[in-house]
């Protein structure tokens, strides 16, 4: 039997009051600002099981992600391009299976912020 997104938790939309209290975010004018350091010999993401994810019917991760890191390959299988990732967290909370292993990337790599 496949397993729904919704099993494991209800997503809550935001108190009206709240959503326009936020600021305008333009995920694309941030990503501009951002310098990567891709470790290319050890994946900071990693899939554990895709028997998992072959039951997962939702596949959540191919939304939540804000650069979108996991894409359903030709195979069906769940494909992790770490090199884009910008370290947000959101897969360690955002699979409900818990079934993304997630690790910062190794001193010197990943992604760096500019402030200012
Ligand atoms: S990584 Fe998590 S959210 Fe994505 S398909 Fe697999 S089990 Fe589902
Ligand atoms: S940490 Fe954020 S940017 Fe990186 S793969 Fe997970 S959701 Fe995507």
């Amino acid at each position: 039997m496949g397993m729904k997104y919704g099993d494991a938790f209800e997503a809550k939309e935001l108190p009206q009051d709240l959503k326009e209290s936020l600021p305008d975010v333009y995920v694309d004018d941030l990503l501009m600002t951002l310098k990567y350091f891709i470790d290319e010999e050890k994946a900071h993401l990693w899939i554990k099981d895709h028997d998992v994810c072959e039951r997962c019917e939702d596949k959540p991760c191919l939304t939540f992600c804000p650069v979108g890191v996991y894409k359903l390959g030709h195979d069906g299988r769940i494909q992790v391009a770490h090199q884009s990732c910008v370290e947000c967290g959101s897969c360690r909370v955002g699979c409900p299976y818990r079934n993304i292993g997630w690790e910062l990337p190794r001193g010197g790599f990943g992604v760096a912020y500019k402030f200012g």
